[in-house]
C-alpha cells in the first residue's frame, strides 16, 4: 500500500505551489486568487525510490462564497480520512490567522501525523520566521518555499522515512546519497592504513575526481547497503605527506575536507595521544558544526606499552575493558570541548575492531536526525533553569522563552532559542544546557548549533513591517 499524503490548508498559502513542487507537473493551478484550486487531485508521485500518493484538497474555510466553503471543508475531511500523512500548509509571511488557528484545532484531533509546513520562506531574509506557528501546538515546523523548493528534500526526507522501502517496484531501494566522511589526524596516525582496512578491497572504486588536484581522491565504497565516499583521501597519503610537510598545509588541506564532510572521523595515534596537533583539528570540526568520530588507532601499541604511568604504578595492568575506559576519560579531559563525540580504538594494521567504527558512524547518522519535539524540549529546558538558574549580570539575568529545533537540514542539530537578551547568554551556560539536553537526548557524535534570537529585537522587526508589505512581497 502506498502512502498517502494530504496537503491541507487555508487558500493562498501556496498548496498548489507546493503540489506542483512535489509532482514536478504543472498540473494543478497556481493562480493568486484564493479558492482557484477547487477540486481533489490526486497523484502518483516517488520520492528516493519510495511511492506515495499525493492529495490536493482545495482550500479551507473561504469567507466569501459558503457553498464553496462547504465543499471545500468536504474536501479536507475527505484527506484526512484518506491520508497517513498530511502537510498543513501555512503562509509564513502572513503570520498566523484565525483560520490557520481554527484548522490546526481540526487537525490535532486527527490521527494522521501531521507536518507543519510554514511556506514562502523564501531566502535566509525570512529565517526563523517559521517558529512563530508553535503556537499551533505541533511539535515542529517545516519552514519551505515551494516557490524556490527551499526546504522541500529536507520535508520529503523526513515524512518518508517511516514509509516502506522498495515500493516502487524494481529492485531493491537503497540510500543512493554517498555519506562523505573525512578521515583527519596528524601525519603517520595510521588514516591511510585505516582506509585500507576498512575497505574490503574487492568493492572498492577509487575515483579520482575531475576538476580537483592531481592530490585530491574521493574514494568511495559501500558496506552493507550504505554508500561512504572518503573525501580527499589522496590528501593524507605518504607521498603527498612528503612533498608537504608544514603543518599550515595539513591544517588547510583538513578544513578543506571537514568542509566537504557530512561526519568527520578524528585519528590518534594511540601511543601520542591528543596533541597540539589534535587538538587543532578537533577545534576545526568544532568550528565547522560537524559530526565527530574519535578514533584512536595503534590500540595494538598502546595495549603493551603501559600508555599511562598513572595505571603502570600500581604494578599490574587494568582488564583490556578498563584500560579503554581509561584512556577514554583521559582523552575526553585533554578535549572537552568534544566530549560528545564518541570513541572507538582500532589496529589498522591488525585489522581489528573495525566493525566497531561502522556501528559508530551509524549511530551518529541516526543521531543527526533526532527529532526534538518542542513541547518536551521546552519542559525540559523549563526544569534545567529552575534548577540551575542563569546567573545575574549587572542586575538581569537571561531569560529563555523558548528553545526550538531548526528543521532544515540534517548535518547537524541546530537549536533556536528565544531569549531577552543576547549579552546575558554565556558560553558557561550554554553548555549547561546541552549537557541538560543530552542527558535526555544523547545525539551522539553531534554538536548542538545555537541561533540566539533576542526575542523583542526580532518582534519589533516584525511589527515595523505592515502585514500589506509582506504580502506583497510573497507575490514577487
Ligand atoms: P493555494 O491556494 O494554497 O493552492 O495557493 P497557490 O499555490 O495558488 O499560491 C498562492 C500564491 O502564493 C501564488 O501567488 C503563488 O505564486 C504564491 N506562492 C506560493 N508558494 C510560494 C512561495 O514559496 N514563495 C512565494 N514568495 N510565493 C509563493
Ligand atoms: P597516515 O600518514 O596517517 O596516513 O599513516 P599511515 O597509514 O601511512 O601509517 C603510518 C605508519 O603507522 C605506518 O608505518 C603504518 O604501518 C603504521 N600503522 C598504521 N596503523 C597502525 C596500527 O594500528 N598499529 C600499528 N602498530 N601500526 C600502525
Amino acid at each position: 500500500m502506498k502512502p498517502v499524503v494530504a496537503i491541507v490548508g487555508r487558500p493562498n498559502v501556496g498548496k498548489s505551489a507546493l503540489f506542483n513542487r512535489l509532482s514536478r507537473k504543472q498540473i494543478s493551478l497556481v493562480y493568486d486568487k484564493p479558492g482557484v484550486t477547487r477540486d481533489r487531485i490526486t497523484l502518483d508521485c516517488i520520492w528516493k525510490s519510495k511511492a506515495f500518493t499525493l492529495v490536493d484538497t482545495g482550500g479551507v474555510g473561504l469567507e466569501d462564497d459558503s457553498g464553496f466553503e462547504a465543499d471545500i471543508e468536504r474536501e479536507v475531511a475527505i484527506a484526512i480520512d484518506l491520508a497517513d500523512d498530511i502537510f498543513f500548509v501555512v503562509d509564513g509571511r502572513e503570520g498566523v490567522t484565525a483560520l490557520d488557528k481554527d484548522l490546526g484545532r481540526r487537525l490535532r484531533r486527527a490521527r494522521q501525523r501531521i507536518f507543519l509546513v510554514v511556506n514562502k520562506l523564501d531566502s535566509s531574509k525570512q529565517d526563523d520566521w517559521e517558529f512563530e506557528f508553535l503556537e499551533l501546538g505541533f511539535e515542529q515546523v517545516f519552514p519551505v518555499s515551494a516557490a524556490h523548493g527551499r526546504g522541500i528534500a529536507f520535508l520529503m526526507d523526513d515524512v518518508s522515512k517511516d514509509w516502506p522501502a522498495g515500493n516502487a517496484g524494481g529492485s531493491e531501494v537503497r540510500n543512493d546519497e554517498p555519506l562523505n566522511i573525512a578521515v583527519v589526524g596528524r601525519p603517520n596516525a595510521g588514516k591511510s592504513s585505516l582506509i585500507n582496512a576498512l575497505l574490503d578491497e574487492d568493492r572498492v572504486i577509487v575515483s579520482p575526481l575531475a576538476g580537483t588536484t592531481r592530490d585530491a581522491v574521493d574514494v568511495h565504497f559501500e558496506n552493507e547497503g550504505q554508500k561512504f565516499c572518503l573525501v580527499d583521501t589522496a590528501g593524507m597519503r605518504k607521498r603527498s605527506k612528503l612533498q608537504d610537510p608544514l603543518e599550515r598545509a595539513m591544517t588547510a588541506r583538513s578544513a578543506h575536507s571537514i568542509n566537504r564532510a557530512d561526519i568527520c572521523v578524528l585519528v590518534i595515534d594511540a601511543e601520542l595521544g591528543a596533541g597540539v596537533q589534535e587538538k587543532k583539528i578537533a577545534g576545526l570540526i568544532q568550528k565547522a558544526g560537524k559530526p565527530c568520530l574519535i578514533v584512536v588507532n595503534k590500540w595494538d601499541l598502546a595495549r603493551d606499552a603501559k600508555v599511562f604511568d598513572a595505571t603502570a604504578d600500581r604494578g599490574d595492568l587494568p582488564s583490556p575493558e578498563k584500560f579503554l575506559g581509561i584512556y577514554r576519560d583521559a582523552l575526553y579531559k585533554e578535549m572537552f570541548f568534544l566530549k560528545y563525540a564518541p570513541v572507538v580504538f582500532t589496529s589498522a594494521l591488525e585489522k581489528r575492531r573495525l566493525g566497531g567504527w561502522f556501528d559508530a558512524v551509524r549511530e551518529i547518522c541516526e543521531a543527526r536526525e533526532t527529532l526534538l519535539p518542542a513541547g518536551k524540549l521546552n519542559r525540559l529546558i523549563e526544569e534545567a533553569t529552575k534548577r540551575h538558574p542563569p546567573v545575574r549580570v549587572r542586575n538581569r539575568s537571561l531569560k529563555i522563552y523558548y528553545i526550538a529545533q531548526k528543521r532544515e537540514r540534517v548535518t547537524s542539530t541546530t537549536l533556536v532559542a528565544f531569549i531577552n537578551n543576547r549579552d546575558l547568554w554565556s558560553d558557561e551556560y550554554q553548555r549547561f544546557l546541552e549537557q541538560a539536553i543530552r542527558t535526555e537526548y544523547p545525539l551522539k557524535g553531534c554538536p548542538l548549533l545555537w541561533h540566539l534570537k533576542d526575542k523583542s529585537a526580532q518582534k519589533s522587526q516584525r511589527e515595523s513591517k505592515p502585514k500589506q508589505s509582506r504580502r506583497e512581497e510573497s507575490r514577487d
